[in-house]
């Protein structure tokens, strides 16, 4: 579904991917880990099409990513929302672009709005929200596109404990049902545990893959399971 090929990518003289090499099959919930400033987010922007790799290619559904692909919904690390639309206007978007009618995407936004406990800020611009506040509305644009693969940068890092564990139940309650494929970016264990079929540990200087661990626990299993310290580098 996903395909990584030689990537390396540079940004002037600074070196950040080396020859990473990796294969997402569909349905796969792939988490990547590692410690901040290794490449994790800039690997992700080379899937979605948000930057190019400076060698190397990047394949989805069989064709080469050369562009901002529609196929992939992205929630960012930082929000990425229009300033100038309406909470429900920023979810709607992708679904205007492709067409869907006026009621359908007001339905569609208004639940995925409510999943992400947003209901009532409808009408309200992304300046006037809290951060974790604009994140979710990022989650609901997301999941209102409904894409083919998901990426998500850290998509609960700013949030309060009780809506993060609402929306990782929500997020797995997706998956299971949708067998999406999705690379979800986090910096914690637990949440890597509980969400991945696969997990992905990125070494720093320069970004490389160092180890690939296939997570066959069953979900949900975060409080069960202590990972070993030989997984973070
Ligand atoms: P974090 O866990 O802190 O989010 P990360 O693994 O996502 O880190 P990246 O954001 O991919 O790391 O950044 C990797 C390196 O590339 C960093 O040194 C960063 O400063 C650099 N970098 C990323 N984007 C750019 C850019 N557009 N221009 C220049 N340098 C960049
Ligand atoms: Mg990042």
């Amino acid at each position: 579904m996903i395909s990584i090929r030689g990537v390396s990518k540079s940004f002037g003289a600074l070196k950040v991917l080396d020859q990473v090499n990796l294969e997402v099959a569909r349905g796969e919930f792939l988490v990547l880990l590692g410690a901040s400033g290794c490449g994790k987010s800039t690997l992700l922007n080379l899937v979605s099409g948000f930057e190019r790799a400076t060698v190397g290619s990047v394949h989805v559904n069989n064709r080469e990513v050369r562009d901002v692909d529609p196929a992939c919904g992205m929630v960012f690390q930082q929000y990425a929302l229009f300033p100038w639309k309406t909470v429900r206007q920023n979810v709607e978007f992708g679904l205007k672009m492709r067409g869907v009618s006026r009621t359908e995407r007001a339905k569609t936004a208004q639940h995925y709005i409510e999943m992400v406990g947003l209901r009532g800020f409808e009408d309200s611009f992304p300046n006037a929200l809290s951060g974790g506040m604009k994140q979710r509305v990022s989650i609901a644009r997301v999941l209102a596109n409904d894409p083919d693969v998901m990426l998500f940068d850290e998509p609960f890092a700013a949030l309060d404990a009780m809506t993060r564990q609402v929306l990782q139940e929500q997020l797995l309650s997706i998956y299971e049902k949708s067998g999406k494929t999705i690379i979800f970016i986090t910096h914690s264990i637990d949440e890597a545990l509980m969400l991945s079929t696969r997990m992905i540990v990125m070494g720093a200087k320069p970004g490389r893959v160092v180890q690939d661990i296939t997570n066959d626990l069953p979900h949900p299993r975060a409080a069960e399971v202590q990972l070993s310290p030989r997984y973070i580098e």
